[in-house]
């Protein structure tokens, strides 16, 4: 009952960060439609939600959520120690732990995501371009990554939906 409790709460955590921080589902359901409509005719807006919603669900990806928008706020706010909080700010190319934090959503559907999450981390599509537009004043240095993350790990799951119906 209490470890209920405990899961729901981080669950809660994890959706309401994301929206205060700009991203709605509808945003990452947009860039699985943009991963998988040449793949699969017909594809439904709805389909991608309720994928993404399904993503959201996980443990595992509700840690990484929260633990990547702490460290995005703290350096926001100037409030990690150096050499971590010039880092983490000015979003510094060779620190890597962001895109680690999300390969651990990616990793969540098997293999296929990680050919999604390298593909749309190059094209930036709509939410991407604004998580990654500096002059906003906003650290998105864990979140873009997250993001790209759960829409690459939603496209897997309805890849792997689609395959077994077919
Ligand atoms: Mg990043």
């Amino acid at each position: 009952m209490a470890e209920d409790k405990k899961i729901n709460h981080v669950e809660e955590k994890a959706r309401k960060w994301l929206k205060e921080r700009g991203v709605e589902v509808k945003d990452i359901a947009n860039l699985v439609y943009f991963l998988q409509e040449k793949y699969h005719k017909n594809l439904k807006m709805e389909d991608c939600i309720a994928n993404v919603e399904k993503v959201l669900s996980k443990r595992e990806v509700q840690n990484a959520i929260i633990t990547g928008i702490q460290l995005d706020i703290l350096a926001e706010k100037g409030m990690l120690e150096e050499p971590l909080q010039s880092i983490i700010a000015t979003d510094e190319s060779l620190y890597g732990v962001d895109e680690i934090l999300a390969f651990s959503i990616v990793n969540v559907y098997g293999s296929i995501g990680f050919t999604n999450y390298g593909y749309i981390d190059k094209q930036k599509p709509g939410i991407l371009a604004y998580l990654n537009d500096k002059s906003t004043g906003k650290c998105n240095t864990f979140l873009d990554d997250i993001v790209g993350a759960i829409a690459a790990a939603a496209s897997s799951r309805l890849a792997h939906a689609a395959a077994n119906v077919e």
